[in-house]
């Protein structure tokens, strides 16, 4: 099962000529959704090739550099034809602003389109996976964090061992591996403990959205395969970060360290390192080794930990 992120947007409050607003895309199984929608995220898309085959897009808030791009895009989409349904799923009180940005100039809606306002800590829960959104801290505005956290999967099946014990290959194996114990032609017990190894963990990607570094965030985000958190300035102007809700590229590396995750990527850049983030990399690398900043078309795809293995 693939999972993968592509990064369509990494620019804080405005676009810059390096960078677009907020919006992200992520791919799992064939299916697209975005996180955050801001100005000009139609273009990105096309830019860097994701399909316009979405049908969910999930708002963090409601500040205009993640939302407006939504009024272009729907409108797009309605041009294609489109009659699919859409949902737009955003914070609590979102619906009216998303109702409104959907419906700017123009009465008509050509599909289906749902509001869903989530609530923190409830997941949407999936074939395989939720979605779990959490409350974060970005200067009182409603704010929501969106976590991507897949269900375990079943261990690691012996086929070599189970040819020795002389198990005809087929919808038996499939039973052992889901958890059966089997009996066999010859009247032998076969037990999935025999031949299944321990469960497997599946995922976690964890996007903080516009955030300041908290305790919420760093809990969901234990052992996450990826940390996508805002950093949109460096340690000088630390005390903006206070005053505005946001993160600097340090505090968002503590985040990750203290959650001990295995990637951390910073995005949400200022207009000021839009070109040159050596700053922002290397006060996070101080606490954070592995640290990256993402850059506009980035794409990250999220392996399991036991990838040189089939996919379960
Ligand atoms: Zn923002
Ligand atoms: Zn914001």
């Amino acid at each position: 099962m693939d999972l993968s992120v592509r990064f369509l947007g990494t620019s804080a409050s405005r676009p810059t000529v390096e960078r677009n607003v907020t919006s992200l895309a992520v791919r799992r199984g064939g299916e697209t959704f975005l996180f955050d929608c801001g100005e000009g995220t139609q273009r990105q898309m096309m830019r860097y090739g994701v399909s316009f085959n979405v049908g969910e897009i999930f708002f963090t808030h409601m500040h205009a550099d993640h939302i407006l791009g939504v009024t272009g895009l729907v409108r797009t989409m309605a041009l294609q034809g489109r009659t699919d349904p859409m949902t737009l799923f955003g914070p609590p009180k979102s619906e009216r602003l998303l109702r409104q940005a959907v419906t700017l100039g123009s009465d008509k809606q050509h599909f289906p389109i749902n509001y869903v306002e989530m609530t923190p800590g409830e997941p949407l829960v999936r074939q395989g996976y939720s979605i779990v959104p959490f409350s974060v801290d970005h200067g009182g505005a409603a704010a929501l964090g969106l976590a991507i956290i897949e269900l375990p999967r079943l261990g690691r099946f012996n086929p070599d061992l189970a040819r020795e014990m002389g198990i005809p290959e087929g919808p038996l194996w499939g039973q052992i591996h889901k958890g059966q114990a089997v009996t066999l032609p010859d009247g032998r017990v076969v037990h999935p403990s025999e031949l299944v190894g321990p469960t497997r963990s599946g995922r976690k990607l964890v996007f903080t959205g516009d955030a300041r570094p908290s305790e919420t965030t760093i809990e969901i985000a234990v052992g996450a395969d990826i940390l996508i958190h805002e950093a949109t300035f460096a340690d000088e102007e630390a005390p903006l970060a206070i005053e505005t809700g946001h993160s600097t590229a340090r505090e968002a590396a503590t985040v990750a360290d203290r959650a001990r995750v295995k990637r951390l990527v910073l995005t949400h850049i200022s207009s000021r390192y839009s070109r040159d983030v050596q700053e922002l990399a290397a006060e996070a690398r101080e606490v954070f080794p592995g640290a990256v900043v993402a850059r506009d078309g980035m794409e990250l795809v999220i392996p399991f930990d036991d990838a040189d293995t089939l996919e379960g």
